[in-house]
């Protein structure tokens, strides 16, 4: 098909809950993506953080292709060498004990909500069923993890959704306020990442550990944009110094392969039971490959070293980028998961499809926000050559 007989396809046919897409990405290579008319471009957002290796990975495409051969899905009636080799890699990664596995961000946080809950059931503290989570979070956009996404741009009118309160971002005190016996968990991203990286003060994570821990709340940390190397270390909190009660994962994890975990210390491995809860593909053994081969080119071949290098050399090219334009604000974020502030009141689209059709995919972030996520291998060259891309459109904007 070629790009006009898809796009009317898809007007007739998919669901439109999405907005016009007028770009059909075809294939990848590295950190370069290519549409449906051969057009290049560089990929800065790794389709939404999770593309960690890049496109065409030759590690991660074997890893998925021997597992096929062998067995793709099995249930979760029966053991799989890569699904428990992967669990026990988390918890080494980690620090965390036990690893149960689903298929998405959101997912992974709605186990963690029911596991917050039934802890608390099982304890007689039956009253204490509330989770306390932040104004402009994102969870995802099941009933329970849309219940404590802080943002009506995602909720309103599925409602009622009970069960969550919301306090600002990075407000401690608020925080402590709103920590009342009721509270079974807090949840907490350790940067936004879909309201446009926003980054909370210095401490604020370590500060909820020692209030969570003090009031006998469960701390549950959504990892899920910020995890799995792209701020530079495993997890985004153990540069805060904090193990969480619970941390979720997605996004990267698989590398594109659909896959979510919940992670959680030993004191909390008993609370969901056989019956409690599970998922029919969720950990099945070809996602499991995959996040493997991901966690091995992480670990075993300098790539977070490199994360930090590539994170240092894309401050440094959005701050010169801020020095050159007016109309960039601000930049903000950390190793591979940055942004920058665009002026309040410029119209976001309009610079994504710009910089699109100058050759750079990229996503805003909340409301003025431009987000710089790519794939985790992308290389000094490809950084550059898109910054400059960034760099040159960004004067039709200022
Ligand atoms: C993307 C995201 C989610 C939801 O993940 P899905 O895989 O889309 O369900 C939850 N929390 C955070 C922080 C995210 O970035």
């Amino acid at each position: 098909m070629t790009t006009t007989e898809l796009i009317h396809s898809a007007d007739a046919h998919l669901y439109q809950n999405y907005g016009q897409r007028r770009v059909a990405l075809e294939r990848g290579s590295g950190s370069y993506l290519f549409d449906t008319d051969g057009r290049r471009y560089v990929d800065f957002y790794a389709g939404i953080a999770v593309s960690a290796l890049g496109h065409g990975h030759p590690a991660l495409v074997r890893a998925i292709a021997e597992q096929a051969g062998k067995l793709i899905h099995q249930s979760n009636h029966y053991l799989s060498e890569p699904n428990v080799a992967l669990a026990e890699r988390l918890c080494a990664l980690t620090g965390m004990d036990r690893a149960f596995f689903c298929n998405s961000g959101t997912e992974a946080n709605e186990a963690a909500l029911k596991l917050a809950r039934r802890y608390f059931y099982d304890k007689g503290e039956r009253d204490r069923h509330v989770v306390l989570a932040f104004e402009n979070s994102f969870h995802g956009r099941t009933m329970g993890a849309l219940a404590v996404t802080g943002s009506a741009k995602y909720s309103e009118g599925f409602g009622p959704m009970p069960g969550a309160l919301h306090v600002p971002y990075g407000d401690l005190g608020a925080a402590s306020r709103a920590l009342g016996p009721n509270v079974a968990a807090v949840i907490v991203e350790p940067m936004l990442g879909e309201s446009g990286i926003v980054m909370p003060p210095p401490g604020f994570l370590a500060a909820l550990r020692q209030l969570t821990s003090e009031r006998g709340a469960l701390l549950i940390v959504d990892e899920i944009q910020t995890g799995v190397g792209r701020t530079g270390t495993f997890l985004a909190s153990q540069a805060d110094g904090i193990t969480a009660d619970v941390v979720t994962l997605a996004k990267g994890l698989g590398g594109g392969v659909p896959i979510g975990a919940m992670l959680t210390t030993a004191a909390l491995s008993s609370v969901l039971k056989p019956g409690l809860h599970g998922t029919t593909f969720g950990g099945n053994p070809l996602a499991s490959a995959a996040a493997l081969a991901v966690l091995h080119e992480l670990t075993e071949t300098n790539l977070m070293r490199s994360v930090i290098e590539r994170g240092a050399q894309l401050t440094e090219g959005l701050r010169a980028i801020q020095s050159r334009h007016p109309v960039v604000t601000e930049v903000r974020g950390r190793g591979l998961l940055q942004a920058i502030a665009l002026r309040p009141g410029t119209e976001l689209p309009p610079v994504v499809a710009a910089i699109r059709d100058a050759g750079v995919v990229l996503v805003s972030g909340g409301t003025n926000a431009l987000r710089f996520m790519p794939p985790l291998v992308i290389s000094p060259t490809e950084l550059d050559e898109g910054l400059d891309i960034v760099d040159r459109t960004l004067t039709r904007f200022d």
